[in-house]
């Protein structure tokens, strides 16, 4: 891919400001032109996403059906074993995904017997080809250099939101350590895989704000989620509004013309969205979803395997292949 853009991590905030707020038109526009420069307009990446440690966190993030102390309902599962997990990693892969994500509802990493678990799963699903990532909670370097020694490819840490907003929505780590995760990954080297969520009832000027910190980063994440809240009974944001599809499209587009060459994926919030809504993502630039056996991205609700192949025929779109899956990061 040839481009004529290039990668600049010396964004200011006006200038985010004036490709945010562009007539919609002009800014999917831009975001195409940008998209087409660095990647294939008609590949998108499909990851499978599998919980294999649910519920019973500790942590209080206010959009999240796994914390405990909300009553969601939600069934607490404890850690699945390695066998089962690379078996639904060989059938994610033979439908067509090339990315694996491993999420685990913890606070952060221990040193235990989880741990060796979870290294020996991120070697398994290592082994059948398959791009690895984990999203764990906080890690230390340690602990990220035993990730990457194990095979894995990415480490997902989002940053959900704006450093001012971030108080509103979880008290019990800071902002700052989850730049510190996110900094112990990429010294490991570690792809890094990181985003936010809108709706939680942040402003306009929060997710430029957290846009501003993933695209000053030294490195460009890898990868950057887009979510739209998933209201989740029983967890203090359940009754916020449904998240307008245009405002995806609008975040999405933006966060792709600031990181021309990062994945940026269409994460939750799929479910609620028609097929039109999810085709104006991918034209903004999104070249990425998240699939799951289980028809749930994690305790929410998912849109059907086969809906997925029925949009991705619509619209002539491709599941993106992987040449050869290392565990290197892919320079930016
Ligand atoms: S988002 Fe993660 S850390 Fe926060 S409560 Fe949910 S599982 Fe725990």
């Amino acid at each position: 891919m040839n481009s004529n853009t290039t990668i600049r991590n010396d964004w200011s905030i006006q200038e985010i400001e004036n490709i945010y707020h562009q007539p919609l038109l002009e800014l999917i526009y831009q975001a195409a032109t940008v998209h087409r420069q660095w990647h294939k307009a008609s590949e998108v990446q499909v990851c499978t996403l599998l919980s294999v440690k649910t519920g019973g966190c500790p942590e209080d993030c206010s959009y999240c059906g796994q914390a405990a102390r909300y009553h969601t309902g939600i069934t607490v599962k404890a850690l699945m074993s390695k066998d089962d997990v690379v078996a639904i990693a060989q059938r994610a892969k033979d439908s067509g995904s090339s990315r694996f994500c491993m999420a685990a509802a913890w606070r952060e990493v221990r040193d235990n017997r989880d741990f060796e678990n979870i290294l020996e799963m991120v070697q398994g699903v290592n082994e059948i080809g398959l791009e690895v990532c984990c999203t764990l909670g906080m890690i230390t370097e340690t602990q990220a250099a035993r990730l990457q020694e194990a095979g894995l490819y990415a480490y997902n840490h989002n940053l959900d939101t704006s450093k001012d907003y971030y108080q509103e929505i979880i008290n019990t780590r800071t902002y700052d350590d989850r730049l510190s995760t996110l900094n112990n990954v990429r010294k490991a080297g570690i792809s890094v895989c990181s985003g936010g969520i809108i709706g939680l009832g942040e402003t306009h000027a929060d997710r430029i704000n957290m846009l501003h910190t993933l695209s000053t980063l030294a490195q460009h994440p890898e990868s950057v989620p887009v979510n739209a809240l998933a209201r989740v009974k029983g967890t203090p944001l359940a009754d916020l509004p449904k998240v307008d599809s245009w405002e995806m499209v609008r975040m999405i587009a933006t966060a792709r013309i600031l990181m021309p060459k990062s994945m940026v994926r269409l994460s939750a919030g799929r479910a609620e969205m028609t097929t039109e809504e999810q085709s104006w993502c991918f034209m903004a630039g999104a070249n990425s979803i998240f699939t799951s056996e289980s028809e749930e991205l994690l305790v929410t609700p998912n849109p059907r395997l086969d809906d997925d192949r029925k949009m991705f025929e619509l619209l002539g779109l491709k599941p993106m292949q992987k040449e050869k899956i290392t565990n290197t990061i892919p320079s930016l």
